[in-house]
C-alpha cells in the first residue's frame, strides 16, 4: 500500500546534475556561470538590513518586477517574478495540463519537462527535432494546452529563429499556451520578448541563473500578456520570491554592463572551445547557449564521460537513447577549458 497518488509512486523524480561536495574539481556539468555575479550584488547582500528581513517581502517582486519590465520594454503587468526559472514550468504545468489536457515539446530537451507532467497526470506529447534540430511541424498540431519549446534548446545549444517561433504562437493560437523556455537567452543572438505583444498564448521564462550568474540565488521571471500573468499568479506560493533575491535580482538586473562582459567572455571561450574540440574530431554543432553538444564516436561518450571524471572533470552525460552518444559540456573559465582540452587530448589519442 503507498500513501501516494499512484502517478506519483510509479514516477522516477527529476535527477539533477551531479554536485561535488569539494570546489578541487572542474565542474562544466550544470551550466553555471564561471564567473561570480556583479559586485553590486555582494554589496546589496552585506547591506541587508533587519527591517528588510523581519517583514514578509512584495508578493509581486517589487523592485524586481519592475526592473524586469524594464529591462523588456513592458509594463510591470506583464511580468511574473519566480523562485527560479523551474517554477515558472511548475506553475505553468499546473495551470494548463492535467489528464485530459496534454503537454507537448521537442526531444531532446530539458528532462524536467516530462517529470512535471507526470506530476499532473498528464500526457507528454515528444515530437523528434531532425537532425539539424529545426521545429518538428507536427508541434502546432497536437492536442496539447502547453507548448514548451526550449530556446536555445539544452542539450543541444541550437536556436530556433524568432520569426519561427512567431509562426508557431500563431498556428497555437486560440488552442494552446506556448511556453518560450529562454534561460539560456543571453548568450543567444535573439530573443522572443517582443512576442507577447502581439500574442495573447505566449509565455517567455527567464532565469537569472545562467546568465546573471546566479544560480545559487533563484530568481527568475515570466513575461506575458497581463490575463496570462493573472491567471499564473493564482497558482503561485503568496512569498514565493524572498527579500533577498528581490534585493539581488534587482541590482542583477540593473548592471547590464557586468552582466554583458560576463557574457562576452562565455561566449569568446563558446567560439575557441567549439574550434578545439572539432580539431580533435569531436562533432559540435554551432551553439547559442553557454554549453556545448559534443557527438563522441570512439572512445563512447561514457567511456570519455568516466575518464574525465578520474581526473575530476565533470561535464554531462546522460545515459538515455537518443543522447548516450553526446556529452554536453558547460563553458568555463579559459584556465578550466583549457584543462578539458588536454585531458580530452590524452583520452581520445
Ligand atoms: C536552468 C534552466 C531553467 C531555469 O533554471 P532556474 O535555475 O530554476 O532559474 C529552465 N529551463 C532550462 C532549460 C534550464 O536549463
Amino acid at each position: 500500500m503507498s500513501y501516494f497518488r499512484e502517478n506519483i509512486e510509479k514516477m522516477a523524480g527529476y535527477v539533477p546534475g551531479f554536485q561535488p561536495k569539494t570546489s578541487d574539481v572542474i565542474k562544466l556539468n550544470t551550466n553555471e556561470n564561471p564567473y561570480t555575479p556583479s559586485p553590486a550584488v555582494l554589496n546589496v547582500i552585506h547591506n541587508l538590513s533587519g527591517e528588510q528581513l523581519r517583514k514578509y517581502p512584495d508578493t509581486l517582486g517589487g523592485m524586481a518586477r519592475e526592473a524586469a519590465a524594464k529591462l523588456n520594454g513592458v509594463s510591470p503587468e506583464y511580468i511574473m517574478c519566480t523562485n527560479g526559472g523551474d517554477e515558472l514550468l511548475s506553475i505553468a504545468v499546473r495551470a494548463f495540463c492535467d489528464e485530459h489536457r496534454p503537454l507537448a515539446y521537442p526531444v531532446p530537451t530539458y528532462s524536467l519537462y516530462p517529470v512535471l507532467a507526470e506530476i499532473q497526470n498528464a500526457k507528454a506529447i515528444e515530437l523528434p527535432f531532425d537532425a539539424e534540430f529545426n521545429l518538428p511541424s507536427a508541434l502546432a498540431k497536437t492536442d496539447a494546452a502547453l507548448t514548451i519549446v526550449c530556446n536555445p534548446n539544452a542539450p543541444s545549444g541550437s536556436f530556433t529563429s524568432v520569426d519561427e517561433l512567431a509562426s508557431l504562437a500563431d498556428e497555437l493560437k486560440g488552442k494552446s499556451v506556448l511556453l518560450i523556455d529562454e534561460a539560456y537567452i543571453d548568450f543567444a543572438p535573439a530573443n522572443c520578448a517582443a512576442l507577447v505583444k502581439k500574442f495573447d498564448n505566449v509565455i517567455i521564462l527567464r532565469s537569472l541563473s545562467k546568465g546573471y550568474s546566479l544560480a545559487g540565488l533563484r530568481f527568475g521571471y515570466a513575461i506575458a500578456q497581463p490575463k496570462l500573468i493573472e491567471g499564473l499568479l493564482k497558482l503561485k506560493d503568496s512569498y514565493n520570491t524572498d527579500a533577498v533575491a528581490i534585493a539581488v535580482a534587482t541590482v542583477a538586473l540593473n548592471d547590464q554592463k557586468y552582466f554583458r562582459a560576463n557574457v562576452e567572455k562565455v561566449m569568446a571561450e563558446r567560439k575557441r572551445l567549439t574550434s578545439e574540440l572539432r580539431k580533435l574530431r569531436l562533432a559540435v554543432p554551432d551553439s547559442s547557449s553557454n554549453f556545448v553538444w559534443a557527438k563522441c564516436s570512439r572512445p563512447s561518450a561514457e567511456t570519455v564521460y568516466n575518464k574525465l571524471v578520474e581526473r575530476n572533470i565533470y561535464v554531462r552525460f546522460w545515459n538515455s537513447p537518443g543522447i548516450k552518444d553526446n556529452l554536453r559540456i558547460s563553458i568555463g573559465t579559459p584556465e578550466q577549458n583549457d584543462k578539458l582540452l588536454a585531458a580530452l587530448k590524452e583520452i581520445l589519442k
